[in-house]
């Protein structure tokens, strides 16, 4: 870290920082300007206690990081792309590009199963699905749990589609991660870290939504939990942030895409249907991403959109979800990827 002194501070009084700046466990080497003087106090801040507190000092001018947070995200640990292998689908690096689709919520077997068969003709290999839905009002539908989890785990038996779906509490993570391939962490769950620890503990695959506020660095910095505690297998999700825009329910944020992309090695997921909330956009929010090299898309999909019990005007119907998978060909040809 660097400490940035007052300009006309006595020596004394730099003095008096180097001495805290050692209690803290570094060792302060000043550089005395004409004007101004910095301290560089040298260690580990990864795992030292951070300088921060030292802005109490009067004489501190401002304390800046200099080493990344994000430590076993970051690319610098891990140069090359992560592959995350999902029960055998491999995303990330130079793998086809993953389709995950699926309706927003599990509502029946002949709802799962039908989109299931459909999402897969199409080219998907994990099917998406709720059975514990975060829903705004206490009112709405909240999902089928156990027995949407059932159900997953019988479409994955019918069609061999890997199960990606959302664990929203602590008490059910062993028993989704008993029943799907990918747990994923929804974005109101985003930095709810004991989850995020329980999650990381079972060893399965994690795609990490993005929080509704969340700075790509706090969304860096969740993940750097699930590494700390012991699961490499990390994927990113951009899923739009709230802002003052109300044409779309969300801002899909695809700088965060290249961001992410160029400090971590973990493959980055882009969710165009949460992203914009509305199924005409889908499409293109899909090219954008695809050309921001994305390493996959989550999109939701129902047989009748129109009768979703969650989310109906973002999701595609089966007709809808084909056109999109081929018209992104040419573009994923270009990016250099190809389908599973
Ligand atoms: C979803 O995928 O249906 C969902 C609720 O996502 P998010 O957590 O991004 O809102
Ligand atoms: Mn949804």
């Amino acid at each position: 870290m660097i400490i940035v002194i007052k300009p006309n501070t006595s020596r004394e009084q730099v003095e008096e920082v180097m001495v805290e700046v050692q209690k803290l466990g570094y060792d302060p080497r000043p550089i005395f300007g004409t004007e101004q003087t910095v301290i560089a106090a040298i260690g580990d801040e990864r795992t030292h206690h951070t300088l921060e507190s030292l802005n109490a000092m009067p004489q501190v001018e401002k304390v800046l990081p200099v080493q990344k947070r994000h430590k076993l995200v970051s690319r610098e640990s891990h140069p090359g792309d992560t592959v995350v292998n999902v029960d055998g689908v491999k995303i990330g690096g130079a793998n086809p590009f993953c389709l995950m689709a699926g309706p927003c919520s599990v509502e029946s077997e002949e709802q799962l199963l039908t989109t299931a068969h459909a999402v897969k003709a199409a080219g998907a290999t994990i099917l998406r699905g709720g059975a514990f839905k975060p829903r705004t009002s206490p009112y709405e539908f909240q999902g089928l749990g156990k027995e949407g989890l059932r159900l997953l785990a019988l479409a994955k038996k019918e069609t061999g589609l890997k199960i990606i779906t959302e664990v929203l509490s602590e008490r059910h993570v062993d028993e989704v991660a008993a029943s799907c391939d990918i747990l994923q962490i929804g974005a109101r769950n985003a930095q709810n870290f004991q989850l995020l620890i329980e999650c990381a503990r079972t060893g399965k695959p994690i795609l990490l939504k993005r929080g509704l506020s969340e700075k790509i660095e706090e969304w860096l910095l969740g993940a750097e939990y699930l590494l700390a505690h012991g699961n490499g297998n990390v994927m990113f999700c951009e899923r739009g942030i709230r802002t003052f825009e109300t044409y779309t329910r969300n801002t899909l944020d695809l700088a965060a895409v290249a961001v992410a992309k160029k400090e971590s090695h973990l493959p980055v997921i882009v969710d165009p249907s949460q992203g914009c909330g509305r199924a005409d956009l889908v499409r293109a929010l899909c090219k954008g991403a695809v050309a921001m090299a994305a390493d996959g898309l989550l999109i939701e999909v129902h047989p009748h959109p129109a009768e979703a019990l969650s989310d109906g005007q973002q999701q595609l119907d089966f007709a809808g979800f084909a056109a999109l998978v081929k018209d992104l060909q040419p573009l994923l040809a270009a990016m250099g990827r190809t389908v599973a």
